[in-house]
């Protein structure tokens, strides 16, 4: 599915990323940002953001150059090594469109790591989706 919408410039991320908004930020080079999220899922979540304005995965790998693509995928690595998480493990994960319940429309990967994250995702039987 491809993303329906136009980029929305009043989204959570931009604004952080025009510095409107707070974030605490744990790294930042020339085409990605990264902070830690308002309400993690686990003891480090961190979101790594690129710093256009992309949607989703969708849009990104679409549009996106090789140059911020490579340095998405690099920051990651980079960030959990800074944290630690390299030793211990970690999982990486994004969230495109509504079965995935994306929330906010500007592209990130969620980071998690600090404890023994479970399985990867809840299985439930298919008449309940
Ligand atoms: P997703 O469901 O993949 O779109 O995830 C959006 C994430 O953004 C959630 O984990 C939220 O907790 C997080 N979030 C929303 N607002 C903020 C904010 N102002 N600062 C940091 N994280 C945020």
């Amino acid at each position: 599915m491809s993303d329906p919408t136009p980029y929305d410039p009043n989204n959570i991320f931009a604004r952080i990323l025009r510095g409107e908004l707070p974030c605490t930020k744990v790294f930042e080079d020339d085409h990605v940002l990264a902070f830690h999220d308002i309400n993690p899922q686990a003891p480090i979540h961190i979101l790594v953001i690129p710093k256009g304005a992309y949607i989703s995965l969708d849009d990104f790998g679409t549009r996106a150059s090789d140059g911020e693509i490579g340095a998405l995928f690099r920051a990651l690595a980079t960030i959990a090594r800074r944290l630690g998480l390299d030793d211990t493990g970690y999982r990486f994960l994004g969230n495109h469109g509504i079965n995935a319940h994306q929330e906010v429309p500007h592209f990130h990967v969620h980071l998690f790591g600090g404890h023994r994250l479970g399985p990867m995702l809840t299985r439930k039987p298919v008449e309940q989706e």
